[in-house]
């Protein structure tokens, strides 16, 4: 018998027919002996469309009021996730963030956990109850409701799973598992039957949002194991028919790539003709990084006569538009022939392990990648990955490309 976490993502409980099916997975795994927490995501769209009517009414309105709406979606599916579990004659009960207390910093919009606590809820559990949590929410000391970023459903699972001292956390979704690549854009991905934090945690931080890059490192730090897993096929988790991530071992991961992740969420600045001095870099990113910007990949090239030279770095995309405010009110100090952008562009990483003892990575998709005439604009390398930066049009191409290069297809 086995203390269980299952989590129920947007499209799990995206109607009224999918809280019922997800409700009788719980009864399944109760019913072999487990006891059970659930946490639920609000029905896929609801979040999206609370923010949107926040900033219908202000672009800038108060984060504090942002998550006070944005956090309803999760109140709604925890009472209605309970209401199914009760009318199968299963003890029942929503824990609002609040209630729990799940507390958090005062971030909001994307507050971090400070602590859990879990007495009263492993009470009720040990009684009997499915305690049904409402995912992405918590409070802030000064009794503010908070929320913990998008996808943010996932750290609160894996939390909870942490602060009950659970067996494991499953995640239910609509794909099986863990993939090679994202199932939805390369019919040929496999899924894994297992990953390494490690990987899993690349993986989630170059784009792949099948789990929150935050509930991973959680995840990670605690060892608590992960498994993602299909919320409509018949298989329950305690069959383990998903992906597991776990601790790694050497075995684990035989490809030198394990997988490929891509996000269009990165936009492009080329400063052109930036005159060549010291301090040109510090001018330039000591702005954005006091603007709160993220600048992630560099790379700079030198003009034939040395005297000046172009940067073109990435910024997420919804700061774009800020960055180029925060560079045009540097003009002046700043000395630079042409401001260029595009929010058109596609980054592209491979993760793996492997790569760590394994040279003629990268040769190999460069060669991939020039085969199929698709141009690098940028690239970037860490121990276990490889990014480039393309044009978005080439995205689907350039996955699939890569993923048989790398002998990652499927049947
Ligand atoms: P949920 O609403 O259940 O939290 P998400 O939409 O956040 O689900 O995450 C699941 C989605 O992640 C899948 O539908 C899939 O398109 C996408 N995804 C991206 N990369 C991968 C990958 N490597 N393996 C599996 N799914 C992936
Ligand atoms: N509902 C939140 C979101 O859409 C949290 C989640 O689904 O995990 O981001
Ligand atoms: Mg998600």
């Amino acid at each position: 018998m086995s203390l269980l976490v299952m989590k129920f993502g947007g499209t799990s409980v995206g109607d009224i027919e999918r809280i019922k099916n997800a409700a009788a997975k719980v009864a399944a795994e109760t019913q072999k002996g487990h006891k059970v927490a659930v946490v639920v995501s609000a029905m896929a769209g609801v979040t999206d469309q609370l923010i949107n009517h926040c900033r219908a009414i202000s672009p800038n309105h108060n984060p504090r009021e942002h998550d006070t709406v944005v956090s309803t979606g999760e109140q709604i599916t925890s009472g209605l996730m309970a209401i199914a579990l009760q009318q199968r004659g299963l003890n029942a009960r929503s824990w609002q963030g609040w209630q729990v207390p799940l507390r958090t910093d005062s971030s909001h919009g994307k507050a971090r956990i400070t602590n859990i606590d879990a007495a009263a809820i492993r009470k009720r559990i040990e009684a009997g109850e499915v305690s049904v949590m409402a995912g992405f929410q918590g409070v802030t000391d000064d009794s503010s409701i908070s929320t913990l970023g998008r996808g943010g459903g996932d750290i609160s699972a894996v939390a909870l799973a942490i602060a009950l001292k659970a067996d494991r956390c499953d995640i239910y979704t609509d794909v099986e598992g863990v993939y090679t690549t994202d199932p939805r854009l390369v019919t040929k991905a496999r899924k894994l039957p297992r990953i390494s934090y490690e990987a899993m945690l690349e993986l989630a931080s170059l784009g792949a949002k099948v789990l929150q890059t935050r509930s991973v490192e959680l995840a990670m730090r605690h060892h608590m194991p992960v498994q993602v897993l299909s919320t409509f096929n018949n298989a329950l988790g305690s069959e383990l028919p998903g992906t597991l991530v776990t601790n790694g071992d050497e075995t684990m991961e035989q490809h030198t790539v394990t997988g490929i992740a891509y996000t269009r969420d990165a936009a492009k600045i080329t400063l052109a003709g930036v005159v060549d001095s010291p301090g040109v870099a510090a001018a330039i990113f000591g702005p954005l990084a006091r603007a709160g910007i993220n600048v992630d990949m560099i790379v700079q090239t030198a003009a034939a006569e040395g005297k000046t030279t172009d940067i073109t770095f990435t910024v997420p995309g919804n700061d774009l538009d800020r960055a180029r405010k925060v560079i045009d009110a540097e003009r002046s100090k700043l000395s630079f022939a042409k401001l260029q952008t595009s929010a058109d562009v596609t980054k592209i990483s491979l993760i793996g392990v492997g790569m760590r003892s394994h040279a003629g990575v990268a040769a190999t998709m460069f060669e991939t990648l020039a085969e199929k005439g698709i141009n690098i604009q940028v690239i970037e390398t860490s121990e276990i990955t490889i990014s480039v930066l393309i044009a978005e049009e080439y995205t689907e191409l350039a996955l699939r490309a890569l993923h048989t290069a790398y002998g990652l297809d499927g049947k």
